[in-house]
């Protein structure tokens, strides 16, 4: 087994949710990891009625201290999925699965793709992990540390989906 350097264990102590939130907006990055827990619910409900109505309630997920990925599959290795309501925040969706694979990767695990599931809109899409996404996420885990080092939050910057956000009173109100 491949043994993980102590950068490597501060790298992996992050969720997937922060890895997503990175790419989405800093500022909700830190209010999250601040624990000022202003998210909605409707979208995990939301998710697991969708899981409920498709045949990915039968397949097992993989939850650890950090991280809680929807299901896996093996096929000479493991094939990590996530399912998704919309494809809005599809680069963030492309960074959570692609550090999951790299978390599992790191803990001796043979993770070998990715798979993204939009069963609303009844797409997939294959992801893999290059060594080229490894220098961006490694940039991505080292970027949120230094967004968690801050004293409050990132100044507000206004994106497209702010009034989608949980955090839009906050940010707004
Ligand atoms: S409302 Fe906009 S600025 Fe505020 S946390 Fe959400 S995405 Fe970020």
């Amino acid at each position: 087994m491949e043994i993980i350097s102590y950068d490597e264990i501060k790298e992996l102590k992050f969720k997937g949710t922060q890895v997503a939130y990175a790419i989405v907006c800093e500022r909700k990055l830190w209010l999250f990891s601040k624990g000022i827990a202003l998210e909605h619910t409707s979208d995990r409900v939301n998710l697991g009625k969708l899981i409920d109505q498709t045949s990915f309630k039968s397949e097992e997920g993989y939850r650890d201290e950090n991280v809680s990925i929807d299901f896996i599959t093996s096929e000479n290795g493991i094939i990590v999925h996530e399912v998704k309501l919309s494809k809005a925040l599809e680069d963030a969706h492309l960074f959570q699965i692609k550090y999951y694979i790299y978390y599992l990767r790191k803990k001796g695990i043979n993770a070998l793709y990715g798979i993204l599931h939009y069963p609303k809109m009844k797409k997939i899409r294959k992801v893999e992990f290059t060594e080229d996404d490894e220098i961006v996420l490694k940039k991505l885990l080292s970027g949120i540390e230094n967004v968690l080092s801050l004293s409050s939050p990132p100044a507000l910057v206004e994106k497209p989906y702010c009034k989608k956000c949980a955090y839009f009173e906050f940010c707004y109100g």
